[in-house]
């Protein structure tokens, strides 16, 4: 699943490829997959493009947003060649310009909604702090943490605790922050509070730097792989730096990575 640093790895090509077009139209190949708040004639030009969690909102200058989450395996396909296809495209956002974005998803997950643009995202107000947002320290997850019985790893993936974080990134802070992804959030100590800040910003900055990971599905608009797998410590390894096995457990039905001779 595509999480922060791929999300907005596709934000940043989005805002090179398509942010001022004007939508013609946009056609669904797969009902299900876009949803209208409200009938649409004309949605105008592309003014910006931001990213909430894994969300991302095109904004219009027509005063409409579009709400795109890719969730499983959703990509978005810049595409010059309106006659050229993906194999999986469930909707398709034409251009003025004769050029399109492609909404490709296997799984189907994937969901496209069209709202006014003031009004309110519901999924969005459930949503916890921005991990690189200053909103995000050691005062906040402390706050969060507190009375919390759940393993560290659990409440780091908790959506409304910090928005973006998935399976990947959380298994590579923890194991830079030398704790072991079973140990309940409470007992943490405030110094280890402070390690998850700071490796959470530092693991998601060089991520995006690398353009995110791709271990099967995720692609950039430009249909390329990320490369920051290349510097993943525990997820899908075998065996840790320190030469001892990685363990894979599961841990709310999602699969753990970590060493037990480098996290305690
Ligand atoms: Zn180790």
């Amino acid at each position: 699943m595509p999480e922060l640093p791929e999300v907005q790895t596709i934000i940043n090509g989005l805002n090179q490829k398509v942010l001022g077009k004007e939508i013609q139209k946009i056609i669904e190949l797969r009902s299900g997959t876009l949803e209208w708040q409200i009938p649409i004639t004309s949605l105008g030009k592309i003014e910006s493009i931001s990213r909430r969690g894994k969300y991302i909102i095109l904004q219009t200058s027509l005063h409409y947003k579009l709400v795109i989450h890719l969730r499983m395996t959703g990509k978005l396909i810049f595409e010059r060649d309106l006659d050229k296809t993906s194999s999986h495209s469930r909707a398709e956002i034409i251009f003025a310009d004769k050029t399109k974005l492609i909404f490709d998803d296997v799984r189907t997950f994937g969901k496209i909604e069209v709202m006014k643009k003031n009004d309110d995202i519901p999924a969005l107000k459930k949503l916890g702090a921005e991990p690189l947002s200053n909103e995000f320290d050691a005062e906040y997850l402390i706050d969060k943490l507190r009375n919390i019985k759940a393993p560290i790893k659990t409440v780091l993936l908790d959506q409304s605790v910090i928005a973006g974080l998935g399976n990947i990134y959380v298994a590579e802070i923890l194991y830079r922050c030398k704790i072991d992804p079973r140990k309940a959030g409470k007992t943490l100590r405030t110094a280890q509070i402070k390690e998850i800040i700071k490796y959470t910003k530092v693991v998601l900055q060089e991520a995006i730097k690398h353009n995110g990971t791709t271990i099967s599905d995720y692609r950039s608009v430009e249909d390329k792989s990320g490369e920051f797998q290349n510097f993943l410590n525990v997820y899908g390894k075998k065996t840790c730096e320190c030469g001892a096995e990685i363990h894979k457990i599961k841990q709310a039905g999602r699969s753990t990575y970590f060493c037990n001779i480098c996290q305690s």
